[in-house]
């Protein structure tokens, strides 16, 4: 097994300078803005879109993301580039409408991310569209104080909340959960079905951290809940910011102890080993799914294949 690439931007620093210093006194009624509603953003012509500041009178929120086009936040800078910000409309039907009838569309982020190029275009836009909903949901479920309960506001730039009552700032929020690709000692990889995905949809085994514990031991606790056996030689691989609605999905790969699975029933209906042949087979034949294009699920599947997933059926991304 290599070194797993996601998506090359992950590993590299952002292209989006996010330039936090200016967050306070960035004019947002006047920057560009990429659109978020409800876990999608607005895409036209396999882009992410960017609409004047101001072409959206009502918004529930508008923040700055950082300056975009100058390739990045690590040592080349000053290449030129915009600022970039991001405008949750009020009411998306009437604000987005003539867009819409333009030819743009409302984009839910797990097609956005398979659909996106891997050039740095493409990675500007999947880092500003992963951003933007992650930072659009978390807005969405703080409106009160969860310490006194009184209404919050948005500021510096939409990247705090304040609780005018006390006087006490709250910052955004990410979850992070662990994904574990499990191999046998014959190289067989352990694909599990959970209770809520459609059918013939497969994956890795993943949860979230819980409080009081590392990263591996949650693996050791996630896998052993769910399918009954004893892992080793936990190692980490890659992560994956996944605001669905609030993570960041650290992946692992680890070996298994036994072989006897023993799928929770509530959590994981079915749990078994692939070969690689196996594998090939079923997902040509459209009896397996594998996970979308673009998720860190993904990446692990083909990281222990050594090739792409190559599927009969288009991807259903609605399953998380
Ligand atoms: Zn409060």
């Amino acid at each position: 097994m290599g070194r797993v690439t996601v998506s090359p931007y992950l590993e590299h620093p952002l292209l989006i300078d996010r330039q936090a210093h200016r967050r306070v006194d960035v004019d947002l009624a006047t920057t560009d803005a990429v659109v978020a509603s409800r876990g999608a953003v607005l895409m036209r012509d396999g882009r992410l879109m960017r609409v004047p500041g101001d072409a959206i009178r009502d918004a529930t929120l508008r923040a700055f993301l950082g300056h975009e086009g100058g390739r990045g936040s690590g040592g080349e800078r000053d290449r030129g580039g915009r600022d970039v910000g991001l405008v949750v409309p009020t009411d998306p039907d009437v604000d987005l409408a003539s867009w819409i009838a333009d030819g743009a569309t409302l984009t839910p982020l797990r097609a956005v991310l398979g659909a996106l190029t891997d050039d740095p275009d493409g990675q500007e836009d999947r880092e500003l569209a992963t951003t933007a909903v992650a930072l659009a949901a978390w807005h969405d479920t703080h409106g009160r104080c969860a310490r006194c309960g009184e209404p919050t506001v948005a500021v510096q730039g939409g990247w705090v909340r304040r609780c005018e009552a006390e006087q006490r700032d709250h910052y955004p929020r990410t979850d992070p959960a662990i994904i574990v690709a499990v191999t046998d000692a014959d190289e067989r990889l352990l694909l599990a079905h959970a209770a809520h995905w459609s059918a013939g949809r497969f994956s890795h085994l993943a949860g979230y951290v819980e409080p009081g514990e590392s990263f591996e031991q949650a693996v050791h606790r996630e896998v052993a809940e769910e399918v009954g056996i004893d892992v080793a030689d936990v190692a980490y691989v890659a992560s994956q910011p996944w605001p669905f609605p609030a993570s960041v999905m650290v992946g692992f790969r680890a070996r298994a102890a036994s072989s006897d699975l023993t799928p929770d029933g509530v959590e994981i209906t079915e749990a078994r080993w692939v070969s690689r042949g196996q594998f090939a087979a079923e997902v040509a034949a459209g009896t397996l799914v594998p996970p979308p294009v673009g998720s860190i699920a993904r990446a692990l599947l083909e990281d222990w294949l050594g090739a792409p997933a190559v599927e009969t059926a288009p991807d259903d991304v609605s399953d998380t």
